[in-house]
């Protein structure tokens, strides 16, 4: 799957814009600058692909890429952003909660956590968001190389505290880094087994 050619597709700011729900995809969630874009970037190997700062404009867009004709990799906004304007907020957040409710096509959502912070409320937000949606998540946490060994354990604790609240949950945690490449491999093959 990871293999072919990646091409970026289209930002998306209505669900009028999604492109014909005719193969299967996967989404990406997380605060800004948990790492997303560093994580996709990894994941398909095209460094540019999404973009590593997130431009002023395209932030509220959903990002649709594209792995060869056979499934589509879901960029979501980074939320928690502070200075976003309360309206951009209301209206990026009617998008995700139809994005999430209605598209028969999303297998699963990835849910990034950064290895130093741990969950935070709008993490827990979005996770109940995806219960109710009835989209089955998997945490992925993200850069795991600014961590050592004995500090990565309390986190993991607490994650998997967390999502015994979650029952879209799974309960199997991701650990990765972009930057050594950790999990990028572990990550890819669950995406292409996906069916
Ligand atoms: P996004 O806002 O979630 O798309 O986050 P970015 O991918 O732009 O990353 C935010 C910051 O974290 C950037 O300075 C990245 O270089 C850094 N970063 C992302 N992934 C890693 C990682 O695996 N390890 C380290 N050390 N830094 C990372």
């Amino acid at each position: 799957l990871f293999a072919g050619p990646v091409d970026f597709v289209k930002g998306v700011v209505a669900m009028d814009g999604l492109p014909g729900a005719d193969r299967p995809e996967v989404c990406f969630a997380g605060r800004s600058n948990v790492g997303k874009s560093s994580l996709i970037n990894a994941l398909t190997g095209r460094k540019g692909l999404a973009r590593a700062s997130n431009t002023p404009g395209r932030t509220q867009e959903i990002n649709y890429f594209a792995l060869g004709d056979q499934a589509y990799l879901v960029d979501l906004p980074g939320y928690g952003f502070a200075k976003a304007p309360v309206a951009v907020v209301a209206k990026w957040q009617a998008l995700l909660k139809s994005y999430l409710a209605g598209r028969q096509t999303l297998r699963r959502a990835f849910c990034l956590i950064d290895s130093r912070h741990g969950v935070k409320p709008v993490d827990h937000e979005i996770m109940t968001l995806l219960d109710r949606s009835a989209v089955p998540f998997q945490v992925v946490m993200t850069k795991a190389d600014k961590l050592g060994p004995n500090a990565m354990q309390p986190v993991l604790a607490q994650v998997e505290t967390e999502l015994q609240k979650h029952p879209a949950a799974f309960p199997q945690l991701i650990v990765t880094s972009s930057d050594k490449g950790q999990g990028i491999a572990t990550l890819r093959a669950i995406i292409a087994n996906l069916d």
